[in-house]
C-alpha cells in the first residue's frame, strides 16, 4: 500500500503532533510486523471497548514516540503511513485531519489517490473486528 511522504517538519520527525494521545487503529498485519520487531503487543497496542486494536499510549504519547521521534519510522503502522489522510467512520469517507500542520500541501488529487487504498485499509478493520 502506499504511504505519504509529507517532507519538511514529518520527515525530520521534529513535529510529532499525530503521535500525541494517539487513537491509531492497527490491522492484525500491523501488530505481527511490529511484533517480528521484538515488541510484546501488550506493551504497544490495545483492544478498545469497540473491538478495535490501537495504538497505546505512554504518558500521554504513542508507545513508540520517544524524546518526539519514532522508534519504528519505517515499519510504523499502515495508518500512520496514510496519515494526515484519515477515514471518517461515522461520515463514511475520507478527509484531512486539520491537527496537521501540513494539510495545505496535500492535494485533491493526492487525497483521491489514496482513497482507494485507505477505504480497502478501513474495511480489512472492520473485517478483523468482528472476526476478533
Ligand atoms: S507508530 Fe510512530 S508514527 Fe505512528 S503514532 Fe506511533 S510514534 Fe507516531
Amino acid at each position: 500500500m502506499k504511504s505519504l511522504s509529507l517532507g519538511g517538519v514529518c520527515a525530520d520527525f521534529t513535529c510529532a503532533i499525530c503521535c500525541k494521545d494517539t487513537k491509531m487503529m492497527l490491522s492484525l498485519n500491523d501488530i505481527e510486523k511490529i511484533e517480528k520487531l521484538g515488541y510484546k503487543k501488550d506493551d504497544f497496542c490495545f483492544q478498545d471497548e469497540d473491538g478495535f486494536f490501537k495504538l497505546r499510549n505512554v504518558t500521554g504519547n504513542c508507545f513508540f514516540l520517544v524524546e518526539n521521534k519514532c522508534q519504528i519510522y519505517t515499519d510504523r503502522p499502515q495508518g500512520c503511513k496514510f496519515y494526515p489522510i484519515i477515514f471518517d467512520l461515522d461520515l463514511n469517507k475520507t478527509s484531512l485531519d486539520e491537527d496537521c500542520p501540513l494539510i495545505h500541501t496535500i492535494s485533491e488529487k493526492t487525497l483521491q489517490n489514496f482513497t482507494k487504498d485507505l477505504k480497502k485499509f478501513v474495511r480489512n478493520l472492520l473485517r478483523e473486528k468482528s472476526d476478533s
